[in-house]
């Protein structure tokens, strides 16, 4: 029979019950199908219950600024696995053979025990799972386990969690659409271009983008670039109005002392938030900016772990908690890192420049977390981004908004053949000296 060929898990709804006289209806994947008898349904549930981890793939494709790694796990269930995203730019090698490393854990464990098998990964082999390279392979794999759970329960994976909390979920873009010349490297010397860069944001649809409005500075530097940002946003908000709500990244670039300067000289231009004003590392500087100004400061996309969420929540450093899904061990912690931030009744707002299975894991995430207020997206970063995907969340254009995803799991295929036309390349290096000779922030 079909669908115990195909090994899916199996589960009674009062129909089947009714049905149990002359035959039982199961639901697997493919819809519902009829086994004869009572041994027959335990065995295709024991089948599942079975179930086992066959392998760990990654896939890795160039995609310019970045190589987006995809994680395929394989099961023992014909037609059955789950995709995750481990992409990591400039450690692409690094997170691969830290896929492969943990792989060693889990070929043979059952595949639907994602908590258990986080915790190996994590604690497992003495080395906790918090380093940078270690935490995205994690949630590489994490996401894939929780789209083969949704595929085994036949829904997406927000319904795993509770179901929808909200209606649809607005899209924020870069300027440029994610291509790497308007956001990365448009001069802040330049306002009038920020400003026809967020006009033509707005014209694509879009109530919300972010900017790089904040050059790299020295530790202490004089008027010259604080004037520079502020004559960036200021052509920002003349081209676009009050409705429409601006981002500043400062990529962690200012010192706190600097930091506090751009924020300070920023505020009246009331930006939804102000991210990365000083490392993430500095959260006392944090701390003091988020103190100092209304605007909203967000950071988290570089803290890996619950733990170091906790530290930087405890010290109000944020307002905003930028979690990426793919780098602090998956929905897994993720989860737990949304909890915390309820407690501070922080904001949700996960970094998502990477590829489309990061962003399928952001909107089913924010689909199931109530604080989440906005996705992060990039559109424009590779002409061909459409070839390598089938989402299953619809996306309105006309309003940059997205509503649920309606296939199990995480609800996207990927197109391997196309991923096999772009080849791991060595991504474009982004390396920043100051005038001096100094390395400096990127
Ligand atoms: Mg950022």
């Amino acid at each position: 029979m079909d669908c115990r060929e195909r090994g899916d898990s199996v589960h009674k709804s009062a129909a089947s019950r009714l049905a149990a006289l002359s035959g039982i209806l199961v639901r697997n994947r493919a819809g519902l199908c009829l086994v004869s008898t009572m041994s027959e349904y335990f065995e295709s549930v024991g089948r599942s219950l079975r179930m086992k981890i066959t392998g760990v793939e990654t896939l890795v494709c160039h995609a310019r600024m970045r190589n987006w790694v995809f994680v395929k796990v394989l099961t023992d269930q014909p037609g059955l696995f789950g995709w995750g995203e481990a992409t990591l730019e400039w450690h692409t090698r690094s997170v691969v053979g830290a896929v492969d490393d943990l792989s060693q854990l889990l070929i043979g464990e059952d595949p639907t025990r994602v908590e258990h098998l986080w915790q190996m990964m994590w604690r497992q082999h003495f080395w906790h799972g918090s380093g940078i390279v270690r935490s995205t392979a994690i949630a590489g794999i994490d996401l894939a386990l929780w789209d083969i759970v949704g595929k085994v329960h036949g829904v997406p994976c927000h319904k795993l969690w509770g179901g929808p909390v909200r209606d649809f979920i607005r899209l924020y873009c870069h300027l440029g659409g994610g291509d790497m010349e308007s956001f990365y490297e448009t001069p802040v010397d330049n306002a009038k271009r920020f400003g026809e860069l967020a006009q033509r944001a707005v014209a694509e649809g879009f109530t919300a983008f972010k900017s790089m409005a904040v050059p790299s500075t020295m530790p202490i530097e004089g008027l010259r670039p604080v004037r520079a940002a502020e004559a960036c946003v200021a052509a920002m908000r003349e081209a676009v109005g009050e409705r429409i709500d601006i981002m500043v990244d400062c990529h962690a670039r200012p010192s706190p002392a600097m930091g506090m300067q751009f924020a300070k000289v920023l505020e009246p231009y009331g930006l939804y938030f102000l991210e990365e004003p000083c490392w993430p590392e500095s959260i006392d500087g944090l701390a003091a900016i988020n103190a100092a100004v209304t605007t909203p400061i967000a950071t988290g996309e570089r803290v890996t772990h619950l733990a170091a969420f906790r530290d930087l929540f405890a010290a109000k450093g944020c307002e905003v908690c930028q979690l990426d899904i793919t780098h602090c061990g998956g929905f897994t912690e993720a989860r737990r890192v949304a909890a915390l931030a309820d407690a501070y009744r922080i904001a949700l707002a996960p970094h998502n420049p990477q590829g489309p299975v990061s962003t399928a894991a952001s909107i089913e995430f924010g689909f199931s977390q109530p604080s989440y207020i906005i996705c992060e997206s990039v559109h424009n970063d590779v002409p061909w981004r459409s070839e390598i995907v089938d989402e299953g969340f619809q996306l309105d254009t006309k309003t940059r908004t997205v509503t649920p995803n309606t296939r199990p799991g995480l609800g996207v295929s990927i197109n391997e053949e196309a991923v096999r036309q772009h080849p791991f390349q060595q991504e474009v290096l982004q390396r920043v000296f100051y005038p001096d000779g100094g390395v400096g922030d990127w």
